[in-house]
């Protein structure tokens, strides 16, 4: 995964060190050396997560860190603080000024990659999501004010605690008793499973249980649906850094380290509580303006117009990062004689199944759209065409291998789907992409329908 750090020092030295470290690893590396400078940076180069010294002359860190998250220009990028001492209340400071993490000096490998990387796929998230927000700004229908994020709310959440041990849950309870609700589980096998019970904000797990496997609690919850989204904090013991980094490697959001201190759990806690607000909230806005102004009435899928404004967002950063965005045009076969022999009602329920059906087929970062009467598009970033291939046969097959429940007498029916795929290339734009797929779909459907044909294979 590679990605914009900036590394913010008064002291050189200490720079060159993290550039080098950082550099090593891929990552492309912007340098500051006073906090005047890095706000000059961020504000031309928007960086993807920045290292921030507390201890500067003039402006100190932690004002830094203060004007980055008071912009909302900014604000969503993460601020990881580095401390000269293991001072907790340093910390605490700097989680009060917005910070999302923090690395103490000499800084070690393990803690930085594991930090960045882990905060780098928040921000990927975030990113897609303030896309979307900008793709709705721009079709007009995107109120401007209400569009920007109030990260300042007050926290409150419904939090699972998975530890075995009573008096530490005890001490949790207190530490966190005006946060919000609070449910325990004692370990077991099944904690994970139980997690998907309710709608959790934040689920804390401690990886050193006797009889239960935190790690493999954790896997789960990023496996489930409904735990998938959910920031997961980690309790682990002093100099356990192995666990920790399978811990983070698996996509846990962050991590104290026992003995913990009350002030930095409390404060970590809530800054994931904020996070966690803040992503809702984007989805929140982002599918009402869906349903008032995107969204097709028969399928609930977006509707062509918005598709191709923000596929042109997603085909400029593909060009940039190089990661090609595949699209799979869809053509529900033979449709007009559905219509014919059953009528138009019942070819309206055949389209909202096959609506379903792709939703479920396809991740969350794809976005599915109908793109004309019974034509579909699914656009997947960072996806080669193989892998498009794949989820179109998945398709395909799974439309024609089970009937539509349609609810005539005579029972269900048979239907069938022809899939062209495009993969993007540099300087393409929607309309040439979208081309290339309906000229494979073309294809399928000369081959003889129920088909998955790729652009330029078709046509020999
Ligand atoms: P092919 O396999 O070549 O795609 O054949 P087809 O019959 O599916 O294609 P054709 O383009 O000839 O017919 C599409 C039909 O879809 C005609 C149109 O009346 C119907 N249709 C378009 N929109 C809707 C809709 O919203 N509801 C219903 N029930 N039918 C629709
Ligand atoms: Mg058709
Ligand atoms: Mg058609």
């Amino acid at each position: 995964m590679t990605a914009r750090v900036l590394v913010v020092d008064d002291v050189p030295p200490n720079v060159k060190l993290l550039e080098a470290k950082l550099t090593s690893e891929y990552f492309d590396v912007l340098t500051a050396f006073s906090g005047p400078e890095a706000l000059d940076v961020i504000s031309r180069e928007h960086p993807d997560i920045i290292l921030l010294d507390v201890m500067m002359p003039g402006m100190d860190g932690f004002e830094v860190c203060r004007r980055i998250k008071g912009d909302p220009a900014t604000a969503h990028i993460p601020v990881v603080m580095v401390t000269a001492l293991d001072q907790p209340s340093d910390r605490v400071a700097g989680l009060e000024a917005g910070a999302d993490d923090f690395l103490t000096k000499p800084v070690q490998d393990l803690a930085l990659f594991a930090r960045v990387r882990s905060l780098v796929r928040l921000k990927v998230m975030m990113d897609e999501l303030r896309n979307r927000e900008a793709t709705g700004a721009n079709l007009g229908w995107e109120n401007e004010e209400e569009a920007i994020i109030e990260i300042d709310v007050p926290v409150d959440g419904s939090i699972l605690v998975v530890d075995e041990q009573e008096r530490v849950m005890e001490r949790i309870a207190k530490a966190l008793d005006d946060v919000g609700d609070l449910t325990f589980i004692a370990g077991g096998d099944d904690a994970a499973e139980r997690a998907r019970e309710k709608n959790f904000d934040l689920i804390i797990v401690s990886l050193t249980m006797r009889n239960t496997d935190g790690l493999r609690v954790c896997s789960k919850l990023r496996s489930f649906e409904e735990t998938r989204h959910v920031p997961i904090l980690v309790m682990v013991d002093d100099g356990n850094t192995k666990l920790l980094v399978r811990a983070l490697e698996m996509g846990v959001n962050d991590y104290v380290v026992r003995p913990v201190d009350r002030l930095e759990f409390l404060a970590r806690v809530k800054t994931q509580l904020k996070r966690k607000r803040y992503a809702d909230k984007l989805w929140e806005n982002f599918h009402l303006s869906m349903q008032l102004a995107t969204t097709d009435a028969v399928t609930g899928l977006y509707n062509r117009h918005y598709l191709t404004s923000h596929m042109e967002t997603r085909l400029q950063i593909a060009h940039s990062s190089g990661k090609p965005l595949s699209v799979l045009m869809m053509d529900i076969d033979h449709f007009k004689a559905v219509n014919d022999t059953y009528g138009h009602a019942v070819g309206d329920i055949v389209l909202k199944e096959f609506a379903n059906r792709m939703g479920k087929n396809i991740r969350g970062v794809d976005l599915a759209a109908r793109y004309g009467g019974e034509e579909f598009v699914v656009m997947m970033p960072e996806t080669p065409t193989d892998w498009a291939y794949m989820i179109g046969d998945r398709l395909r097959q799974e439309v024609c291998e089970n009937k539509f429940e349609v609810g005539l007498k005579s029972g269900p029916i048979e239907i069938s789907v022809s899939i062209g795929v495009a993969t993007s290339e540099p300087g393409q734009s929607p309309s040439q992409l979208l081309e290339e797929a309906d000229k494979a779909l073309y294809a399928a459907k000369a081959g003889g329908r129920n088909k998955v044909v790729i652009a330029g294979s078709a046509m020999n």
